[in-house]
């Protein structure tokens, strides 16, 4: 599902402040809450949405993040993903930051339960987490990788229900709330604790007779072939969401997703700067002094690039558009060529004579062989 921009979705400017951030929140949060609209799922997504908007803008560090990346195109990903960077959403509870807002115990200020917001909530099926090593020449121009996943699925004895009889009957232990409360009296008053259901998993529901395929689980082991359409340009730390691609969730839960992460390997001829990649090159010392043409390989095959006569080494060249492809936008990098000198260690007797001959030449006199004395005299004048 592609992600609406945060600040439309609390409805503020882009330069907006922090406590106009913070206020919006609270406005929309009340406003969506799932106690104050029962049955609504519709307010249930937009509370979410909500508290993953104000989690990221509240935070000085993802806010900037965001405003300079953005959720980055589940329009460019092509499937049915978002593709954006990690904010460190997985887990994230917007009834946690709602509490932690509002400053609430218990999140009681409905007057009522809060635990009735959690037993409407459908269950989900858990997400997966691949991590998905690309070479620079996968990144350079993306690609398609089918990747092979172990998932769970529906099980097709029971459909899913658990039960081997189809019927499935509310939790005797919870009464079909998913939590246990357990009241004591303390020196601070009555505390209630309220506790995930051990005997449904908290889902308030349980088979009498269980399906023998999947042991009451509803969910069978079954692997898939899944083919993730790579974006160009993408680096260490980016992701890809395939919604519902994941886990299935028992009886009518909806699945979780499949979350591809990104990374890097190292290419043994070139090093990633941005979008930019560096490649040494070696020549010689007499290609350095009178200039020579040379093939440089680059991501794509390879480029003839001139050396003019006394390049130094260290000497940076510029190939225009041979680096990698801009994430989400037009254009490339670069390929940066720098030229290194290669000394070789052993040399011919000849060789030897004809360096000799080099060395005490005029033109290959270097700063430091002049006479020390007016060295320091340039220094003091
Ligand atoms: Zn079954
Ligand atoms: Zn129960």
């Amino acid at each position: 599902m592609a992600k609406r921009d945060y600040y439309e979705v609390l409805g503020v400017q882009r330069n907006a402040s922090v406590d106009d951030i913070k206020k919006a929140y609270r406005k929309l949060a009340m406003k969506h809450h799932p106690d104050r609209n029962p049955g609504d799922k519709t307010a249930e997504e937009k509370f979410k949405e909500v508290g993953e908007a104000y989690a990221v803008l509240s935070d000085d560090t993802k806010r900037a993040q965001y405003d300079r990346f953005g959720h980055i195109g589940p329009q460019m990903a092509g499937g049915p993903g978002g593709f954006g960077f990690d904010f460190g959403m997985e887990g994230f509870d917007p009834f946690d930051l709602f509490r932690s807002v509002f400053g609430g115990f218990g999140g009681d200020i409905f007057g009522r339960q809060s635990s009735r917001s959690r037993q409407r909530s459908v269950r989900r099926g858990e997400d997966i987490t691949i991590e998905l090593a690309l070479t620079l020449e996968e990144i350079a121009d993306g690609t398609t990788k089918k990747v092979k996943v172990r998932y769970m699925k529906p099980c097709e004895t029971c459909r899913g229900s658990g039960s081997r009889d189809g019927r499935v009957d509310v939790c005797p232990r919870c009464n079909g709330s998913g939590e246990v409360r357990h009241t004591t009296d303390s020196f601070f008053g009555r505390v209630v604790n309220v506790t995930t259901c051990g005997l449904c998993n908290g889902e308030g529901r349980i088979a009498k007779d269980p399906c023998p395929t999947c042991s009451g689980q509803g969910l069978t082991r079954d692997e898939k072939l899944i083919s993730i359409n790579v974006p160009a340009g993408v680096a260490n730390g980016n992701y890809l969401r395939m919604s519902r691609e994941g886990n299935a969730a028992p009886r009518d839960g909806l699945p979780g997703d499949i979350i591809v992460q990104f990374t890097e390997r190292l290419h043994e001829l070139f090093t990633r700067h941005n979008d930019d990649v560096l490649y040494e090159m070696e020549i010689s010392f007499p290609q350095a002094v009178l200039g020579t043409m040379v093939e440089v390989p680059t991501l794509r095959s390879s480029e003839r690039l001139s050396i003019p006569a006394g390049t130094p080494p260290g000497k940076l060249f510029r190939l225009k558009g041979k680096g990698i492809s801009h994430l989400n936008m037009p254009g490339r990098g670069d390929q940066i060529v720098r030229v290194t000198i290669y000394v070789p260690k052993k040399i011919t007797a000849r060789e030897r004579r004809l360096l000799e001959e080099l060395e005490g030449s005029e033109s290959m006199k270097t700063d430091n062989d002049k006479p020390f004395f007016h060295k320091v005299k340039d220094l003091f004048v």
